[in-house]
């Protein structure tokens, strides 16, 4: 038996806690306003209740400090298996002394958006070192990776325009496209072939926008960059990449799928990313050319009604990409870590779908599953978050596992071991 069974008897239900205003779990029905009152509320409920009950809400553990390999929750030791920190980076000291400098010299808040009085100089430099990173004229921040692709989707498309979307792109692209009212077409998932079908059919619209994922957040595989590149030059489409999972964990020095694949960073017309995964700040950006940032900085509504990107997460994040740049090796060995857990799991029987990175899938199948595996994961100390629908599709239920270069090969064998106790 691996130690983690023996530091962490049981991490307590919080079902409870969560649920203590809803009903507490009890089966008795909440009292809504009218507020609450309606199918999707009570639908929510229901469920909420349903697990509660069951003990299988696993979800809002909250940390003790600060996330990593090995965390603690409520003074439980556990093994963290679902973290976007791929590169373990949280709690490196150059990122807290730079997080800290950044608010001694630039304060908590900027005071303003972008536009108006939220730019600082280390706003600036950090869009110079984006922009460097991945190889593009200019880059401009946000304050989160889904506002970036709410700015940039609705202020360069609109109904005259179509877009095709891979059938796994992430929720804030299918917003983006909402908001921006451009005619949305979502082609089967990584499926090039299909994407021609599609781009063949002219449909006398003033431009056709394809949106790819570089790493597909729950399913950890990587889109096939240069078949899609190729589509796009052969059909005159415009081409947006996702960079949120493989900027950073991709490519020899992590600058993303098209380091990945040998390609220029011009073989898409923009790049949106986050800069809450590999970067472990808050944060989001688009890089592309300098003419689009200053589009964006005008017509990107985020840049111009929400928040600037706060100084600390831009400090942070400019002492991260510091570090990737010096220590490359982090890469690889979140990939050697991803890798030895695929392949341990496959061993053991469980199925880890298509993942080639340091996502890895545990494909269970119906909702249910899912929150029971996590639960008797909790219970043996590791922390693997149950991805169900509607993150993903219908009987598509899965645990998502994230190695990290934080991972020794240790902490992976020990999930390896819990997964054994509780059986595929
Ligand atoms: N795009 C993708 C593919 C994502 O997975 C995410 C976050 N999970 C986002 C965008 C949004 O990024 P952020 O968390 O920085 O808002």
């Amino acid at each position: 038996m691996g130690t983690i069974a023996r530091q962490t008897p049981r991490v307590a239900a919080r079902s409870r806690e969560v649920l203590a205003p809803f009903g507490n779990g009890n089966g008795s029905r909440p009292s809504h306003s009218a507020l609450l009152d309606i199918d999707e509320a009570h639908r929510w409920f229901a469920l909420l209740r349903w697990g509660a009950a069951r003990d299988l809400y696993t979800y809002q553990q909250p940390l003790d400090g600060h996330s990593g390999p090995r965390v603690r929750v409520r003074g439980k030791p556990l093994l963290m298996l679902s973290s976007y920190d791929y590169l373990g980076l949280i709690g490196h000291p150059a990122l807290e002394s730079a997080a800290i400098d950044a608010v001694r010299t630039h304060g908590t808040g900027t005071g303003g958006v972008r536009l108006l009085t939220g730019t600082t100089r280390l706003h600036r430099d950090l869009e110079r070192d984006l922009a460097l990173f991945k190889g593009t004229e200019a880059a401009l921040t946000f304050g989160s990776g889904y506002s970036a692709n709410m700015a940039v989707v609705p202020a360069l498309f609109g109904p005259q325009d179509r877009a095709f979307v891979d059938a796994n792109a992430h929720r804030s692209i299918i917003d983006a496209c909402l908001l921006a009212r451009v005619p949305l077409r979502r082609f089967p998932h990584n499926d090039a072939d299909a994407l021609r079908r599609a781009l063949e059919q002219s449909a006398g619209v003033r431009r056709t926008l394809i949106v790819v994922e570089g790493v597909y957040s729950m399913d950890g595989d990587v889109c096939p960059l240069p078949e899609i590149v190729a589509l796009k030059r052969r059909y005159g489409a415009l081409l947006m990449v996702d960079e949120a999972h493989s900027f950073g964990t991709l490519g020899a020095n992590g600058r993303g799928v098209h380091e990945h694949f040998g390609l220029d960073a011009s073989c898409a017309d923009l790049w949106t990313g986050s800069l809450s995964k590999a970067i472990p700040a808050n944060g989001g950006f688009v890089a592309g050319s300098a003419d689009l940032i200053t589009y964006l900085q005008h017509a990107g509504a985020p840049f111009i009604f929400s928040a600037a990107l706060c100084p600390a997460a831009a400090g942070a994040a400019r002492a991260a990409l510091r570090v990737i740049a010096g220590e490359p090796d982090r890469i690889e060995r979140m990939h050697r870590r991803a890798e030895r857990l695929r392949a341990g799991l496959q061993t053991l029987g469980y199925d880890t779908g298509a993942s080639t990175t340091g996502i890895v899938p545990v494909l269970v199948g119906g909702d249910v599953n899912a929150y029971t595996l996590a639960r008797r994961l909790l219970d043996q100390g590791l922390l693997a978050t149950a991805i169900v629908h509607p993150a993903v599709a219908r009987g598509a239920a899965r645990l998502r596992l994230c190695a990290t270069a934080g991972h020794r090969e240790q902490d992976v064998d020990e999930a390896l071991d819990a997964f054994r106790r509780v059986g595929p």
